[in-house]
């Protein structure tokens, strides 16, 4: 039974690119290999039961066993396994799909397209805007405006719109023509003496500001994650997304609510716009689409943006724009599938109804750690906890030396806010303690390349993210703190073995 995941192993390293990995560092380290998932579990090739604290890549709300997807794909597979929708052709799975993502969305939400990842469906949201401007005559208004950390995807135009240095250097990107604002992280770029409310009111000023700078005329549209993901989980301050929408809407530039993470119940609301009260003109969603069972994202547009777009084609003949995969027959059927499960075992509640559960557990966690300290937020390796619904990010801090330690708990000192010397390894540590207690979770950081460049410091981040399965029940979400609590724990005692504390 051996040799077959250690052959894995070998052909792993000698055949294969991994995405999001240092690939020298992966020829020596090897893969971990998952070779199954149950419910909110998985198992790797040796036999190791792990909870998913991740959902995969935040996106397996329903689980890793969901036998009802399984045989929505074979009946689809069987039935009609491809078909297209370019020129006129159309089938019943993205027919369906489309009419109940119109159902679930906000009001006004009312046409969809779909692609085969939320990277293409961001590209292919800017594409929309350009198409759109120039068919109502007004070709400069091209530029997109994001914010710093944000994470939209890694191709051309969604890399460019991500705010993340490791997702640039090198790869000559921005390409496309970006602003990005000030991340709207309070903890972190709020200034000394400043409250959330005049944060806001400041990040206000800076995008309308930016607006006139550049010329309403010249900017197409504004995207944005609700809660941030990727960048470290930040949830955004007090007024802050309806504010943003009063002022793009003033200068005709349409609001995108990149909801790839948010959708489908991860805040405790349907989608992240809902939860902080705005409705935009362009929703973006995947990963909980279809639990990632296949892939698939959806843009949903309003009428404004449909109507131009569609006097566009009619002027042209053609929307030049779709992938073979648009609208697969066997992602939409897997996707309709996965909404229907959602929406009867009411996950979306579920998320909410553990939300406190969840959240204060990791702000006020009892008996974990030595030292007599009772909550994570009181950890010497904690700066901030934050989140919504059942998203979480951890930060941390070296409280002795001020210098930032940790990364997937974002880790900085309380005070200072800075990052710790050696950042990139003690997150390393935490993360793979965690696993060794049976928990799976991400460390998201920048730190390494930021450091190289003489960064340090503003726009640094080192999280621990949290982001289980929309099916967790309370029993999980305490085992979650629990091996969390210890992997911290040891990371502390390894901290201090290495003098870093
Ligand atoms: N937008 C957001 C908010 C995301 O979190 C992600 C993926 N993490 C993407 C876009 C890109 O999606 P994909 O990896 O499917 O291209």
């Amino acid at each position: 039974m051996n040799h077959r995941p250690n052959s894995l192993r070998i052909s792993d390293v000698a055949h294969s690119m991994h995405p999001y990995t240092n690939m020298r560092l992966h020829e020596e380290k090897g893969p971990m290999i998952m070779t199954e998932g149950n419910g909110a579990r998985v198992t790797d090739s040796e036999g190791k039961e792990y909870i998913e604290g991740l959902a995969g890549l935040w996106s397996v709300a329903v689980g890793f066993s969901e036998t009802r997807l399984a045989d929505a794909a074979y009946a689809q597979l069987k039935r009609l396994p491809y078909y297209h929708s370019f020129a006129h052709k159309a089938h019943e799975p993205s027919i369906r799909l489309a009419e109940k993502l119109v159902e679930m969305t906000p009001e006004g939400l009312n046409r969809v397209f779909f692609t085969n990842s939320g990277s293409e469906a961001n590209d292919t949201v800017v594409k929309m805007a350009w198409f759109l401007n120039n068919g109502l005559g007004r070709p400069e208004k091209k530029k997109f405006l994001s914010r710093t950390k944000a994470y939209h995807g890694i191709t051309i135009a969604s890399g460019s719109l991500t705010g993340l240095a490791g997702n640039q250097k090198d790869f000559d990107l921005p390409a496309i023509p970006v602003t990005h604002l000030t991340c709207p992280h309070y903890w972190r770029y709020g200034e000394e003496g400043e409250s959330e409310t005049e944060f806001t009111a400041r990040l206000l000023k800076e995008l309308e500001d930016t607006i006139i700078a550049e010329g309403p005329e010249t900017i197409a549209g504004f995207i944005g994650e609700p809660v941030m993901g990727a960048g470290g989980v930040m949830t955004p301050p007090e007024g802050y997304w309806p504010g943003v929408v009063e002022i793009c809407h003033k200068y005709d530039i349409l609001v995108v609510s990149d909801e790839v993470i948010n959708g489908f119940g991860r805040t405790g609301e349907r989608f992240g716009c809902e939860k902080y009260g705005f409705t935009p003109d362009i929703l973006v969603t995947s990963k909980q689409l279809t639990s990632s069972y296949m892939p698939l994202a959806a843009i949903v547009v309003n009428d404004k943006v449909y109507n131009a777009i569609a006097d566009n084609t009619a002027k042209l003949g053609n929307f030049g724009h779709g992938f073979t995969g648009t609208g697969h027959p066997v992602a939409c059927a897997v996707g309709l599938e996965n909404l229907n499960i959602i929406e009867e075992r009411d996950l979306m509640g579920n998320a909410k109804r553990l939300e406190p559960l969840f959240q204060d557990g990791l702000r006020a966690f009892a008996e974990m750690f030595q030292d007599g300290l009772r909550a994570f937020a009181d950890h010497p390796l904690i700066g901030e906890i934050r989140g919504v619904g059942l998203i979480a990010g951890l930060e941390m801090a070296d409280k002795k030396t001020g210098v930032g330690l940790i990364a997937g708990l974002e880790m900085a000192d309380k005070k200072t806010k800075q990052p710790f010397g050696k950042p990139g390894a003690v997150a390393a540590k935490v993360v793979a303690l965690a696993a060794e207690e049976g928990l799976i979770c991400r460390n998201v950081y920048e730190v390494a390349l930021a450091a190289e460049d003489g960064l340090i410091c503003r726009n640094v981040y080192d999280t621990v993210a949290l982001c289980p399965p929309l099916i967790v029940t309370e029993d999980d979400v305490r085992e979650i703190h629990a091996r969390l609590g210890r992997a911290l724990d040891r990371a502390l005692d390894w901290a201090k073995s290495e003098g870093m504390l």
